[in-house]
């Protein structure tokens, strides 16, 4: 089970999460626990480090953590009064670890991606010996581990390492022994190189974390507790009257993650669905309300088109130029050069006359994008290359499309009739979607439009 930032960010969220545990318990399941950092917790840390690093004078570095000391003694005290002594120890030592290194990066002026991961760490540090203490409050005995110490090993890219193959055996070892009579809460976002540096799986990596635990000790399933329902047909911060899924197919929910629906990071489905472990996505304020259920083929829910995602913080490349017309290796040396500045290409497409490829990048790729093609300009490769950071691009998803015709043509007539205007397309190989991208300030417009298109919000097989 995990147990997300708004899920544990309240004394009475942290009961809650006792309950559920407590409850699952009693009914004779084993459980393993991770936790993200308290909400806010994440961010407020980077933004102390990104502060220290740009300081000129001495920053008062220890008046900027006293905030997160007060926020985490309180839910301690509130949640684990026994234990009160026992952890704020703990705290505090963490606190007074991360004082030293965030002092240490203003003296050297330096922050590089690995002493970052080490600071944007201690949330998950600070938020994990809170809640395996109010388990143990409850009689339910816990110990708190970090990534590393439950097994987690990872690439050394920092900021988004991956879990190693080796992960799956020490998660066996370390964890699924402890099982029997002690829940481990451990803590989510983390890892550790084969050699011991710690490193971060991204943002929003607990759940991904949490696949990695579920696979390493062969779970039954995967609960993911969040602050929704479940998995909707939308963002429900967009779309008021987006519906709950009963369930949704593991390429569904990849999809839908990967274009920004948020309630389950990309690279949480696939430890899951190796092991072909369900994964079950409930909200930790309302645990009688039965979630989603993610399963390799959904079966309860036969519509062609499921849900609709929305990401924004994306831009447009167009590359353009005659010469690309029946020459062959423009697109690899294109697609090479992005690759070598690590540039995430998340859609492509090209013209059927060769003469031009649009693709959708992060936006925060977007100097390296122009960093990696100007060169291949000025070689005469290809001829040019603009920009649109002005864009937003939209997922409509579902399985039922493969081999149902039409679908393409009601997102081009639906968003036609409300006269916006599609500047890009694409069809994953998959044909569990159809992507396209329009005007960022048409995004949440289109992104009503399909969901009404498709009736999205009323609960039919349509
Ligand atoms: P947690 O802190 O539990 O990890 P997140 O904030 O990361 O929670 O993810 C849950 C949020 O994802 C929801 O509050 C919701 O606003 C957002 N969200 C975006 N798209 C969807 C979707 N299709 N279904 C459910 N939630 C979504
Ligand atoms: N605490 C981390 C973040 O804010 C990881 C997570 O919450 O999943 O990104
Ligand atoms: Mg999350």
């Amino acid at each position: 089970m995990k147990f997300g930032g708004t899920s544990v960010g309240e004394a009475d969220c942290i009961r809650r999460v006792a309950d559920i545990v407590e409850s699952n318990r009693a009914a004779g399941d084993e459980v393993a626990v991770v936790v993200s950092a308290c909400s806010g917790v994440t961010d407020q840390i980077i933004a102390v480090a990104d502060e220290v690093i740009a300081s000129k004078e001495q920053p008062q570095i220890g008046t900027l953590l006293s905030a997160m000391r007060t926020r985490h003694t309180r839910l301690l005290e509130e949640t684990a009064p026994d234990y009160v002594d026992e952890v704020t120890a703990v705290i505090d030592d963490r606190l007074t670890r991360l004082q030293n290194i965030l002092t240490a990066v203003y003296t050297l002026k330096e922050l590089t991606p690995r002493s970052r991961d080490y600071i944007v760490s201690f949330g998950e540090r600070l938020s994990a010996p809170i809640v395996s203490a109010a388990l143990r409050q409850r009689g339910i005995s816990s110990v708190a581990l970090d990534g590393a110490e439950a097994g987690i090993i990872t690439t050394v890219n920092h900021g988004d390492a991956r879990a190693l193959p080796a992960s799956e055996a020490n998660i066996r070892h370390r964890v699924a022994p402890l099982l029997a009579d002690t829940v481990p809460v451990i803590m989510g976002f983390m890892g550790a190189t084969e050699q011991g540096v710690i490193t971060t799986l991204g943002r929003s990596g607990s759940d991904y974390s949490a696949a990695i635990i579920g696979a390493g000790i062969d779970a039954d399933e995967i609960w993911i507790w969040t602050d929704v329902d479940g998995v909707m047909t939308s963002d429900p911060r967009i779309i008021k009257d987006a519906r709950v899924l009963d369930d949704i197919s593991y390429l569904e929910v990849m999809e839908l993650s990967y274009f920004g629906a948020k309630v389950l990071h990309p690279r949480s489905i696939e430890p899951a669905m190796q092991k072909d472990i369900p994964i079950r996505v409930k909200n930790s304020f309302r645990p009688e309300v039965p979630g989603t259920l993610v399963l390799r083929d959904e079966h309860r829910e036969l519509r062609v088109v499921k849900a609709i995602a929305l990401i924004e913080k994306v831009a447009l490349v167009n590359i353009n130029g005659a010469q690309m017309i029946g020459r062959p290796g423009v697109a690899k040396t294109i697609f090479s050069a992005l690759a070598e500045r690590e540039v995430n290409v998340m859609m492509i497409s090209q013209g059927s006359s060769e003469a031009n490829i649009s693709l959708i990048i992060d936006e925060s790729h977007l100097d390296a994008a122009i960093a990696a093609l100007d060169p291949i300009v000025k070689q005469g490769v290809v001829r040019e290359v603009t920009y649109d950071r002005d864009v937003v691009a939209l997922a409509v998803v579902g399985a039922g499309m493969a081999g149902t015709p039409g679908t393409g043509g009601r997102i081009f007539s639906a968003l036609g009739r409300a006269n916006i205007n599609m500047m890009m397309i694409s069809q994953g190989s998959s044909e569990v979607n159809v992507s396209f991208v329009v005007k960022a300030g048409d995004g949440k417009r289109a992104l009503q439009v399909l969901h009404d298109e498709f009736r999205l919000s009323e609960n039919s097989d349509e």
